[in-house]
């Protein structure tokens, strides 16, 4: 078979989305078509979302939607890819519970499938791992050379342990193939086109608090995160691809200040101007105890830093929930 070289193609990047509908994919495919790639995105809307891509659907954008399931048998355009970009999996707790299985085999076999994809167009891959990879740290803050704490038989295992095997495949390619190759390790993260049934503590909180009913706190809420913005975590995955200097490399890409979940829920509550009321329930097992990335990594290679505040990240999201949901400010 031919690869087509279109006309409309015009010299642009040719970039292959994995996981093209959901909160992040569809935000990378924004980022894409301004830098001048042409895009193809890939997804089962298992958990994506077509909303998340009704934009860049219009005639006038060079986007492709394919709907499918990596993990089975698809067809792509026949194009030259340049990149591609495996962000395809679960990343909710509450998702990856209800579809475990799903979620090792997008992580096993999806990723060996993407790679294969890189392999034959000599692209330039880069795989979305997740800081659940270092489980419930017992280093803190995380920097990438800490190997982690995972319950390999766990409830999270399905997404850490898939999440660390495709990073092990990922490197497999780069040794054996000299595949091109960056992985980055994505902390909590939040921002508009998240679902309101997400279950993330973030559209959690947001949708209370606009309902005025209490949040809920799993556990004593003493635990923390760090949240980053969307579109400063999309642009750390952008330049992780884009730069000279990333091939082989594995890079944190999150806010590193550090909020308890009870931080978090104050700030929520005086956002949508409601008194705050809590609801405790239990923690998830294996619920990590802290997490906090060191980006030392990523600001020296990608001269990056996370630019948006907690308080003015959450105002955009809120307004986003608000405006998506017919829901009071
Ligand atoms: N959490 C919470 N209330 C909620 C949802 C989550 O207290 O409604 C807690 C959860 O137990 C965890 C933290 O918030 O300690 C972040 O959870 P999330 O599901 O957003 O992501 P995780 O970091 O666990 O992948």
């Amino acid at each position: 078979m031919s690869v087509m070289s279109a006309p409309y193609l015009n010299g642009k990047p040719v970039s292959l989305v994995s996981g093209a509908g959901g909160f992040l994919g569809s935000h990378l495919v924004d980022r894409l078509l301004e830098a001048g790639h042409f895009v193809v995105g890939i997804d089962s809307f298992n958990t994506g979302s077509l909303d998340n891509l009704d934009h860049a659907l219009s005639p006038n954008n060079h986007f492709i939607l394919v709907q499918a399931d990596i993990t089975e048998d698809f067809q792509l355009p026949n194009l030259a890819y340049d990149y591609i970009w495996h962000l395809a999996s679960p990343a909710s707790p509450v998702d990856y519970r209800r579809l475990s299985i799903e979620t090792m085999l997008v992580n096993s076999n999806g990723t060996g499938n993407m790679l294969k994809v890189a392999l034959k167009n000599r692209a330039k891959f880069l795989l979305a791992s997740t800081s659940e990879v270092y489980g419930d740290p017992l280093v803190h803050p995380q920097p990438e050379i800490y190997w982690g704490n995972v319950n390999s038989v766990g409830e999270r295992a399905c997404y850490d342990e898939s999440k660390r095997f495709a990073e092990a495949l990922v490197f497999e390619y780069h040794r054996r193939y000299s595949m091109n190759i960056r992985i980055v390790r994505i902390f909590n993260t939040y921002g508009p086109r998240m679902r309101i049934k997400d279950g993330r503590v973030v559209p959690n909180f947001i949708c209370q608090a606009l309902k005025n009913e209490a949040l809920t706190v799993y556990g004593s809420g003493s635990q923390t995160r760090s949240f980053a913005f969307v579109d400063d975590e999309i642009e750390g995955i952008f330049r992780a691809m884009t730069y000279e200097n990333t091939n082989g490399q594995v890079i944190n890409l999150g806010n590193p200040e550090e909020y308890t979940v009870k931080e978090l829920a104050s700030v929520v509550a005086a956002i949508c101007s409601v008194k705050l009321q809590i609801k405790y329930g239990d923690l998830p097992p294996d619920d990590p105890s802290k997490r906090c990335p060191d980006i030392s990594r990523a600001k020296e290679l990608l001269k990056w830093y996370p630019s948006v505040p907690l308080k003015q990240g959450i105002g955009r999201t809120v307004a986003y929930f608000a405006g998506k949901y017919s829901l009071p400010i």
